[in-house]
């Protein structure tokens, strides 16, 4: 019996769900290093032309649907403990119908933007529905910012302490669809394997911590672990 599952998951897992790989080997910004550079808070505050880059990119995603894999990992909540800590900005572990309480957004979320200003927060949908191409506070002016972490801002302290947590706790650790060159997403693989998990990692390119797992799985993701979530709720 498998108890305590802690699943990562990255860019690899929502391609299938039509929203590019940004950071990835061949990803948007990492072919293009000048528009990663941009969004950066500082360029987010002081220029329009990069919000109108933004919210044009945004509208493309919004009707992006989750895939097997993140439906497979939603169905696995019946049967084990699982715990998601995602990179991924898109919301689709809950829109697969995981518990949004059991999702921890690593870098944020794009569901909710925020007043940078007044601090006012309201539903991302909703300020897209008003089709402007810099869409403003409607209390106070200020720039609008979706919940994420821009380049050059810090990930949430209280968020990532709790990902050790889970990631100490769990029995079982799978990375999914990341490269893991960053932190944090490379050292809680390190610290789960560390504190005795099994650790599997599924993606498509080598990672620096193949050696370290347990089980290294190629496939396409979106095959991949649907059959892992069927073989790890049989155990
Ligand atoms: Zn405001």
């Amino acid at each position: 019996m498998t108890g305590r599952i802690g699943v990562l998951t990255g860019a690899g897992i929502s391609t299938d769900s039509g929203i590019p790989d940004y950071r990835g080997p061949s990803g948007v910004w990492t072919r293009d290093p000048e528009l990663a550079a941009l969004f950066t808070r500082k360029h987010f505050a002081n220029d329009a032309e990069v919000r109108r880059r933004f919210w044009r990119t945004l509208d493309l995603h919004r009707d992006a649907r989750p895939n097997a894999a993140h439906r497979a990992l939603a169905d696995l909540e019946k049967t084990k403990a699982v715990r998601i800590l995602t990179q991924n900005v898109d919301g689709l572990h809950q829109k697969a119908g995981s518990t949004p309480r059991k999702v921890l957004e690593l870098h944020g979320t794009l569901a909710t933007t925020s007043c940078t200003r007044c601090r006012a927060t309201s539903a991302t949908a909703d300020v897209l529905a008003r089709g402007e191409d810099d869409p403003a506070c409607p209390s106070c002016g200020g720039v609008l910012q979706p919940s994420i972490v821009l380049f050059g801002q810090y990930l949430d302290s209280d968020t990532l302490s709790l990902a050790g947590n889970i990631a100490r706790a769990s029995e079982v650790f799978i990375a999914i669809g990341s490269s893991l060159t960053v932190d944090p997403a490379a050292r809680l693989c390190a610290i789960a394997a560390e504190c005795g998990a099994r650790l599997i990692i599924v993606n498509r390119d080598p990672t620096p911590y193949d050696d370290l797992a347990d089980e290294v799985i190629r496939t396409p993701i979106a095959e991949a672990v649907p059959a892992l979530c069927a073989e790890l709720a049989a155990v």
